[in-house]
């Protein structure tokens, strides 16, 4: 679904600022924690005072290494570190150490789904290394009513990771993200969190005719902070634009920003040129060289992706595509799943009714933060309950019932179904030593019983009805009880 007019075709590329989870920062061995006191976490590096020297974080490079592989890309066995030069109060050393024409990736490329069951490629231009800077606080703390500068954030490390204009919806530009973050996620890069800005969005958007295979003037809407934002962003300016356009008014390439009060894109700044920035190579920080074996060594450390997640879920056990996509949302949730496949690995029907009900309870109540999922209860529970559907123990409706008792405890499902008096207790080995117990226990009566007063055999059923609470196949009791009294 699209507002564009039909004489317009709508142009998009993504730059995506992905902050790395290393413990230190890019550039020094200050802590990457938050919500810590404002300019606790700093030093003479990241407060860029004088004479101090940036020495690069291996982790964040092999991070960044392993995220352009996982896109394809090329890694350039040699890389540049460049000053961006600008003035603002929360960019202490007045530069941002980024790269610029020799960046650490290039050419890679994301498969998004296409919205009609198939699938597009989009091309990634480049990823490159940048710092974060800090973060301007106004009016909080005893400072009400002026602004302070938090620098905990300055030299956090971050890849830039910028997408090649090949996105046509801003339904394409949602998909595009989703597989982008959960590839961080999967590779543990990467908190994935929009609202908290660890992961944050610059969106630029251009019209054409319809047909014209030349790019119109773009603008970009500056660090929208949610996949909703994203969408209704970028409808706004497909809108906006294919409107100027119509009236055959022109503007200048200029940066806007998403006003979520208002629902609309407003102006920001004209667009600063590369120029501007002044960039020339970081003279602190040798080039970066990235030699084969170490790149081959962190290629093996990419795990399965969650394209491939799905494939095999879908091809290997016959899932459909939507519940593979739901199922693998999250690698932990895809982990979970697993947990429960491998109780009966390669079983179609037993991977059908994993998946339904993994999906309909367990995801019910399943919370997702940045990397960590907490579950209402372990796969292996999930097993047992799905164990006894498949034994005729319980019906499917009891599952749900049983798993309302079990959820949020450690409680085997097996015994509170057999405490709930769920359903008749039909295994043989389980009774039959019962019956044994309550034999031994009433060596009188079992006298009598042997002696011909068959009669008796009603007081051993009742005995083993007490001990299972009532749950006990009585036919297979009375049976069994027969044979131990012989
Ligand atoms: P800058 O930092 O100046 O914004 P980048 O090269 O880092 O430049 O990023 C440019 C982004 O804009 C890329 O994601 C690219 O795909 C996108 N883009 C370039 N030209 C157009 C266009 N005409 N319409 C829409 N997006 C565009
Ligand atoms: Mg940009
Ligand atoms: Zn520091």
């Amino acid at each position: 679904m699209s507002t564009v007019p039909a004489r317009y075709e709508a142009v998009i590329g993504l730059e995506v600022h992905a902050q790395l989870l290393t413990k230190t920062k890019q550039f020094c061995s200050c802590p990457t924690t938050f919500g810590a006191e404002p300019n606790t976490a700093v030093c003479p590096v990241c407060l860029g005072l004088p004479g101090a020297l940036p020495v690069l974080n291996r982790e964040a490079v092999a991070m960044g290494v392993r995220t352009a592989l996982a896109l394809d890309c090329r890694v350039n066995e040699r890389s540049v570190f460049a000053r961006k030069n600008y003035f603002y109060p929360d960019l202490p050393k007045g530069y941002q150490i980024s790269q610029f024409d020799l960046p650490f990736s290039e050419h890679g490329k994301l498969e998004i789904p296409d919205g009609a069951g198939g699938a597009k490629t989009v091309g990634i231009t480049r990823i490159h290394f940048e710092e974060d800077a800090g973060k301007n606080l106004h009016g909080v703390t005893e400072a009400a009513g002026r602004s302070v500068v938090d620098l905990n954030r300055a030299g956090t490390p971050l890849i830039e990771i910028v997408g090649e204009p090949d996105l046509r919806s801003a339904d394409d530009a949602v998909a595009y993200l989703k597989r982008l973050r959960e590839i961080l996620v999967a590779l543990e890069v990467n908190d994935g969190n929009l609202e908290e800005g660890s992961f944050r969005c610059d969106v630029n958007i251009s019209v054409r005719p319809t047909g014209s295979t030349q790019f119109g003037t773009r603008v970009e809407v500056k660090n929208v902070n949610s996949f909703r934002n994203v969408h209704k962003a970028i409808e706004h300016e497909i809108a906006r634009l294919s409107g100027l356009a119509d009236a055959g008014e022109t503007f200048k390439q200029h940066t806007r920003q998403w006003d979520d009060e208002g629902q609309r894109t407003v102006f920001l700044r004209i667009k600063e040129g590369s120029d501007d920035y002044r960039y020339f190579p970081e003279p602190d920080l040798p080039p970066l060289i990235l030699d084969r074996p170490w790149v081959d060594a962190l290629a093996k450390t990419v795990p399965e992706l969650p394209d491939a997640r799905r494939r095999r879920l879908t091809s290997a056990l016959g899932l459909t595509a939507y519940d593979a996509e739901v199922l693998t949302a999250h690698p932990k949730i895809g982990d979970f799943f697993e947990s429960v496949l491998a109780a009966h690995p390669s079983d179609p029907a037993w991977a059908k009714r994993a998946a339904n009900f993994v999906m309909t309870e367990v995801l019910a109540e399943a919370q997702a933060h940045g990397l960590t999922v907490t579950f209402p209860v372990t796969p292996r529970q999930i097993v047992e309950v799905l164990d006894l559907v498949t034994a005729g123990t319980i019906s499917g409706k009891q599952a749900k019932e049983l798993y309302g008792f079990i959820k949020g405890s450690s409680a085997s499902p097996t015994e509170v179904a057999k405490e709930k008096g769920m359903a008749q207790v039909s295994d043989a080995a389980v009774l039959e030593q019962l019956c044994q117990k309550v034999v031994d226990e009433n060596p009188k009566q079992a006298q009598a019983y042997r002696g011909g007063k068959t009669g008796t055999i009603g007081f051993f059923v009742g005995q083993v009805m007490k001990l299972t609470q009532g749950s006990a196949n009585p036919a297979l009791v009375n049976d069994l009880l027969k044979k131990v009294l012989g």
